[in-house]
């Protein structure tokens, strides 16, 4: 039994009770001042909140006591959580998600890895239409098929915005091209009032100086740009339209010029894994942010199964980008100890691999540190010692999707079906859909994760010490295994000899 499994035993029957009690106490709105959620926290930060007597009370018998046991438990420092929560322009993003983590252990009880009562982030696929035709496409854009109308992706918009009575933090658009809808821009600037972050991902192919600056305007915070290459030949092999490489570029740097946080999203697989180091490196010169996506057989991927890494090339990648961000970490460290503080900026090098988390662990230990970068984006000092309790793979708990006509699915890389889809957001209650649907309960219990016998020896993300940190892509699971959520991820170097059997196993059908 592992450790993250005894302490979810211990809360779900000595904490949890006394703790879900005492979250009720402070999730109450006060005639006079309002929810306590919220204030109590600031106040802990140093804020000057002026509460009444039973408020006063409330947040000096039971909150302040709640905020600096936790905070002692889960070794964050205070002076962090300021910086993230008071200073940072995404404040206010940060004091949703802790408003959503603590109605989540009020609803859910504590556990590892928790589950917030909404999440703090949704990617919502905007649109099927697509300019180009990629082979590894999971929307399969470009088809024609029924979409939400303007008003009703407001109303949606909406309801994101008062989730749990908190509201999201995060929104995402993605696609197909969510440029492709002439609504777009009037649509983000629609978000943005009501979401506090607010990021497009896109194939850049669009993005002319003028968009560049309609984005900026319209309030969009991050742009993730797609680029599959580092060459012409190979990008625009991948994404089916000859000149999409020149035009991404330009697309790229016109986010540069008008001062968007930017990054270049790279989908590894056989054909462009000779140059990961070169798109690493081109983002580098750039100073713009680089993301690996993993390759997931999944909508037009799933027909081209043979481009998929195998568990040493998927780790190489991971190595070749881990480097790079634990330098950086590295570089921030030695600055603030000579001078008390640093101008590098670390979170530039991420993977959607939750296995990225277990191999920065132990390329970090093997230079006598503990950093490690989590749940696809999280990479700020402190972190680590709740890694956990974000606990990698994201999917149905940290984050879901949205479809093009208001579905709900776990994850953007979850094959749209009658299993994965759980419901709609103009025609069900999401609350309900987050509390109860059996397939988001399926992905929150890492206990749950399957184990199996190969050559004598137990493999699998179930027998894994790192479950509880990564817990393996479900998508890739659901891919590989039939639609099996708790299945092994077998893009992971722990799972080598699972890849084996089953590669051999689908090599042997297609030549059937
Ligand atoms: S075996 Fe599964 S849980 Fe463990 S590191 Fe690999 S993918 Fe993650
Ligand atoms: S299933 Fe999990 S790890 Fe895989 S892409 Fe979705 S959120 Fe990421």
């Amino acid at each position: 039994m592992q450790i993250d499994e005894i302490e979810n035993a211990f809360f779900s029957t000595i904490v949890n009770p006394v703790l879900r009690r005492a979250i009720g106490f402070l999730d109450y709105n006060c005639p006079k001042d309002g929810n306590l959620l919220i204030k109590s926290l600031r106040i802990f930060l140093g804020q000057d909140i002026v509460l009444c007597d039973r408020c006063k009370a409330i947040y000096e018998n039971l909150a302040k006591p709640i905020y600096e046991i936790g905070t002692k438990l889960l070794r964050v420092d205070r002076s962090f959580m300021q910086q993230q929560f008071l200073e940072d322009q995404y404040g206010e993003a940060w004091f949703r998600g802790f408003a959503l983590m603590m109605r989540g252990i009020r609803k859910y009880g504590i556990r590892i890895p928790f589950t917030p009562a909404a999440p703090f982030l949704i990617v919502w696929n905007y649109t099927y239409k697509c300019n180009l035709r990629c082979k590894h496409c999971y929307e399969d854009a470009g088809r024609k098929k029924p979409e939400l109308s303007t008003d009703e992706v407001k109303q949606v918009l909406d309801i994101l915005s008062k989730l749990s009575t908190v509201g999201l933090p995060a929104l995402s658009f993605s696609g197909g091209e969510p440029l492709a809808r002439e609504d777009f821009f009037e649509v983000v600037a629609y978000a943005k009032k009501r979401i506090p972050y607010v990021s497009i991902a896109t194939n850049g192919t669009l993005i002319t100086k003028d968009n560049a600056e309609r984005l900026k305007d319209a309030g969009i915070d991050y742009v993730e740009i797609s680029l599959d290459g580092a060459s012409a030949a190979t990008h625009d092999w991948f994404r089916g339209i000859p000149g999409a490489f020149e035009r991404t570029m330009e697309g790229i740097k016109n986010c540069i010029d008008v001062g968007i946080d930017t990054c270049i999203a790279s989908v590894i697989q056989k054909e462009n894994l000779a140059e990961v180091e070169k798109i690493v490196n081109l983002a580098d010169e750039l100073g713009v942010r680089f993301m690996h996506f993993n390759y997931i057989p999944t909508g037009r991927a799933k027909a081209h199964i043979e481009l998929d890494l195998t568990p040493k090339e998927r780790l190489h990648v991971l190595q070749v980008i881990g480097n790079k961000i634990i330098d950086l970490y590295l570089k921030a460290k030695e600055e603030e100890l000579k001078f008390g503080k640093s101008s590098v900026k670390v979170d530039r090098f991420f993977s959607t691999c939750p296995q990225y988390a277990s191999v920065t662990k132990e390329l970090s230990r093997q230079k006598g540190e503990t950093f490690m970068v989590e749940a696809h984006y999280a990479a700020k000092k402190g972190v680590e010692n709740v890694a956990n309790f974000l606990g990698g793979c994201g999917a149905g708990r940290l984050y879901c999707a949205i479809e093009p006509n208001g579905d709900v699915k776990p994850c953007v890389f979850f094959p749209t079906n009658e299993e994965t889809v759980l419901g709609n957001m103009l025609k069900d209650d999401f609350e309900e859909i987050w509390d109860n649907h059996p397939l988001l309960w399926r992905l929150r219990v890492r206990e749950n994760l399957m184990t199996y016998e190969v050559n004598g020896k137990i493999v699998g993300c179930g027998a894994c010490p790192d479950k509880y940190i990564c817990g393996g892509c479900r998508a890739r699971a659901y891919s590989y295994f039939n639609g099996d959520v708790t299945a092994a991820d077998i893009g992971c170097i722990k799972n080598d000899e699972l890849w084996s059997s089953i590669i051999k196993i689908i090599n042997a059908k297609a030549y059937t």
